[in-house]
């Protein structure tokens, strides 16, 4: 079991939802955007190609590093970072920015390096940590599900640790012990 947490006091309707790797930040997200449509889930801008099946402008905007650079010049992206030490990932300004004047929720599923971003920009944003129900999991899930070589899941494995030690940060944890169940959770605090 985890420790109970404080929490620190955040609660505008910018909600981030972040936690270490594999711990199935995405897919709580999924859920939300289908089971919860009054939540706005943020599309970010990223350097890293399409994977089968993803679509532009659905699940991120593809932009090129030269496209990436001009949208960090012109103020366009309320928080950006390098993730695994490989692609660039950012959120889009304007329509996070158009949903809270609308009176709606935002959500953005981000790492760790943006959630302090939005932080700082915005000290009242709704932190919420994604947990796994054990580090065991954790490791689990990222063998089980075959996406990264040994070396690579190694290397996860330690920014895990870190970002785990990084939970007091933030305003509410979640455990993703049940996809369906943390989901509802998330969108509760979102409300
Ligand atoms: P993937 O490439 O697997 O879709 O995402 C990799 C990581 O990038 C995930 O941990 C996800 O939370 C993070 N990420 C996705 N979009 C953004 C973003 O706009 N900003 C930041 N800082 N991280 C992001």
């Amino acid at each position: 079991r985890w420790p109970e947490l404080a929490p620190r006091g955040g609660r505008s309707r910018l909600v981030v939802l972040a936690g270490p790797t594999a711990v199935g930040k995405g897919t709580v997200a999924a859920y939300i955007k289908q089971h919860h449509p009054e939540i706005h889930l943020s599309v970010s801008a990223t350097t890293r190609a399409p994977r089968p099946g993803e679509v532009d402008g659905e699940h991120y905007y593809f932009v090129d590093d030269a496209e990436f650079d001009r949208m960090i010049a012109e103020g366009e992206l309320l928080e950006y970072a390098t993730v695994h030490n490989a692609h660039r990932y950012g959120t889009p300004r304007t329509p996070i920015e158009r949903v809270l004047a609308e009176g709606r929720t935002a959500l953005l599923e981000i790492d760790l390096q943006g959630a302090r971003q939005v932080r700082a920009a915005e000290p009242s944003a709704t932190l919420v940590f994604l947990l796994p129900p054990s580090w065991n999991e954790l490791v689990d899930r990222l063998v089980g599900r075959g996406t990264e070589d040994a070396e690579e899941r190694a290397r996860r494995l330690r920014t895990a640790r870190t970002e785990l030690a990084s939970q007091g940060e933030f305003d509410f944890r979640v455990v993703n012990d049940d996809v369906a169940r943390a989901a509802g959770e998330v969108a509760r605090l979102a409300r």
